[in-house]
């Protein structure tokens, strides 16, 4: 058994921050260099824990958070129409996921249309309030705690910020969440956390990725445990032709082991099984080696969960984005029982969240 990182995914309305978000929640990361590298995975970018504890020590201390994760596993591409896919065990492609709205307009349809995958997927979230940099009168201070910015602003300002988020905080109660601001919270199993973020200058950020651990603790603790050896278990993100290769598929691997020998089965558009042989693993190559050859991509023998890996197989032709994947080597139609059984589940989907 291993401990794998939780997947994270950002959900909200277009242009509330979700690519700003995910481009500083790296850029920070990649500027705390001195405690290690973050890894690119395909389609997600894996942040380790001693970097997020080179960000956030202060606030993980307070809350008390000391267990071992291996680190954050953040999707990359924000409103993917994977990520509103359920999978069976009654979670969305994402352990956690990370709420986002503009503080200033508050909730919008798409905002709506997240909350509701993430209610009926149950899947545990924290809101990031962002742009508070937007509001009138804020005195930016980059890449300072929240706790820290508010020091530094005049108290009609906080008042500002604080009837914006009481509106959100009415909006969530109408949709049947309680919630508060992340540092009034009195009870973390019973209330959504809001924590007010500027995805621009990076305040708020460090109190954002102490919450998500917070919730990791709290509800993932036997979801993340996995078995090392165990045939791998995935989600389909994209079908994408790739130059020299043909058809490949990016895919999310959250349990178990893929070896580049393994058959593995996925799903159609018409919900019909396809099972192929894999021909090759890929994962990003290091970046400066990018720079020198032709080939973004570097093959691997295996990969273990959780990861980011690019699959080049026959036959993919019309695997649709979001479908289940599983290791076939034996017992095949047990395993395409098991991804018939899925068929209902996927088809929960939204345009463009
Ligand atoms: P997405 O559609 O949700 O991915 O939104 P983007 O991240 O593309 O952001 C939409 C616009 O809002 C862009 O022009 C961003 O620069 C801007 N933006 C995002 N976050 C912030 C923020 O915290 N403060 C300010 N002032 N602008 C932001």
């Amino acid at each position: 058994m291993k401990t794998r990182s939780p997947i994270v995914s950002v959900l909200g309305h277009v242009d509330h921050g979700k690519t700003t978000l995910l481009d500083n929640i790296r850029g920070s990361t990649i500027a705390a260099k001195e405690a290690g590298g973050i890894t690119q995975h395909i389609g997600a970018t894996e942040i380790p824990m001693d970097v997020i504890s080179s960000i956030c020590g202060e606030f993980l201390e307070r809350m008390s958070i000391n267990e071992k994760l291996p680190g954050l596993f953040f999707i990359d591409t924000p409103g993917h129409e994977a990520f509103t896919t359920l999978r069976k065990r009654g979670g969305s492609l994402a352990d956690l996921a990370i709420l986002i709205l503009d503080v200033n307009e508050g909730f919008k349809p798409q905002t709506y249309e997240a909350l509701n995958i993430l209610k009926s997927s149950k899947t545990p979230f924290v809101v990031a309030a962002n742009k508070i940099d937007k509001i009138p009168g804020w005195k930016s201070v980059e890449n300072a705690s929240f706790t820290e910015s508010m020091k530094q602003q005049d108290s009609d300002i906080v008042f500002k910020l604080d009837q914006k988020l009481y509106e959100i905080v009415g909006t969530l109660h109408e949709e049947g969440f309680e919630s508060e601001r992340f540092d009034r919270i009195s009870n973390f199993a019973s209330q959504i956390t809001i924590v007010p973020i500027s995805a621009m200058s990076g305040e708020g950020l460090t109190e954002l990725l102490t919450m998500l651990l917070g919730l990791a603790y709290q509800y993932l603790r036997e979801q993340l445990q996995i078995e090392e050896n165990s045939p791998a278990e995935g989600t389909v993100l994209e079908v994408k032709e790739e130059k020299g290769l043909g058809l490949t598929i990016d895919t999310i691997i959250y349990d178990g082991l893929l070896n580049k020998d393994d058959r593995i089965m996925m799903l159609t558009k018409d919900n019909k099984v396809i099972s192929t042989k894999i021909r090759s693993l890929l994962k990003p190559k290091p970046l400066e080696e990018i720079r020198e050859s032709k080939t973004m991509f570097e093959n691997t023998d295996e990969i273990v969960a959780a990861a980011g890996v690019k699959i080049v197989a026959p036959h993919v032709d019309d695997v649709v984005a979001g479908s289940p994947l599983k290791v076939a080597n034996a017992n095949d139609e047990k395993v395409e029982d098991e991804l018939l059984s899925e068929v209902d589940n996927i088809r929960i989907q939204t345009n463009d969240i």
